[in-house]
Formats: structure tokens, sequence, C-alpha cells
């Protein structure tokens, strides 16, 4: 478990980063098999996320609210829902789910340019 607050809020940071870019990403049209991978992922992420306590609260929120991933709208909509059950717990400001369009780029457009030529 780490016990300094610092380190913490510096994983959880970038654990939200990858986990929302990986949402933004994510197909419109998944197969099933992209599907299953998302989920799967997450619940891994959940599982053995470092932050032990961090860990069992996420768990405890798949729980209730299983991964969405039938489309990158759906998932993406989820992975803000979840962060902001998160957010709550701590007392933190609410994000607002509607403007996380274009928020999370991870400037990978070179790879869709090689993917098309
Ligand atoms: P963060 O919450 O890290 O968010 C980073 C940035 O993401 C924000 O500045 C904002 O721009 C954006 N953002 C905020 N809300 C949303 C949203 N809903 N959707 C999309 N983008 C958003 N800490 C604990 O102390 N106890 C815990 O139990 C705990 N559980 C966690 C579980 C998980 C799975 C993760 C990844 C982290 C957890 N953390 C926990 C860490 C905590 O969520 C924060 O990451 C940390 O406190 C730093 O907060 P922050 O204010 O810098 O912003």
């Amino acid at each position: 478990k780490l016990g300094n607050e610092t380190l913490k809020a510096e994983l959880g940071r970038a654990a939200w980063k990858v986990l929302h870019t990986t949402m933004a990403r994510f197909p419109d049209k998944p197969t099933q098999d992209e599907s299953d991978a998302l989920k799967d992922y997450l619940y891994l992420f959940a599982r053995l996320y470092p932050c032990g306590e961090c860990a069992e609260h996420f768990q405890g929120i798949l729980k209730k609210y299983p991964p969405q991933t039938s489309s990158r709208s759906s998932a993406a909509a989820w992975a803000c829902f979840v962060h902001n059950l998160v957010n709550e717990r701590k007392g933190k400001p609410i994000f607002d789910c509607a403007n996380i369009g274009d928020f999370y780029d991870c400037g990978c457009a070179d790879d869709e340019k090689e993917a098309i030529s």
C-alpha cells in the first residue's frame, strides 16, 4: 500500500489519464473480441491497481456498475461516471461528462494516417 498521499494522487492522475485516453481511442463499433478485451482489461486494472484501498473500492464500483464496452461513447461515458464516483467520495469537483469529447487526445493521429495509407 502506498502510504504517501502525494504519490497516491500522482498515481491516480496517471492512471485516470491512461484509462480515459484508452476510451477515447476505443472503436465506435468494436468487434465482440474488442469489447471483451476492454472489459477484461478494466476488471484486471481494478484488481491489480497498486493502491490497495483504491483497488478494493473500485472493484466494488465495478460490481455495481459493470463496464460498458459496446462502443467508444458508452465506454467513455462509463469511465467518466465511475471517475465521478471516486471524485464524490474524495470531495472533489464533479466533471461534466458532456465535455469529455476532445479532452483526452493522445497525439496518436499519425497512427491513423499510417493505418489508412
Ligand atoms: P484526478 O481525479 O486524478 O483527475 C485527473 C484529471 O482528470 C482532472 O484534473 C480532470 O481534468 C480530469 N477528470 C476529473 N474527473 C473526471 C471524470 N469524471 N472523467 C474524466 N476526466 C475527469 N484516491 C484515494 O485517495 N482513495 C481512493 O479510493 C482512490 N481510488 C482510486 C481508484 C482508481 C481506479 C484511480 C485511478 C484512482 C483512485 N484514487 C483514489 C486517486 C484519485 O482518484 C485521484 O487520482 C487523486 O486524488 C488525484 O486527484 P486530482 O484532483 O489530481 O484529479
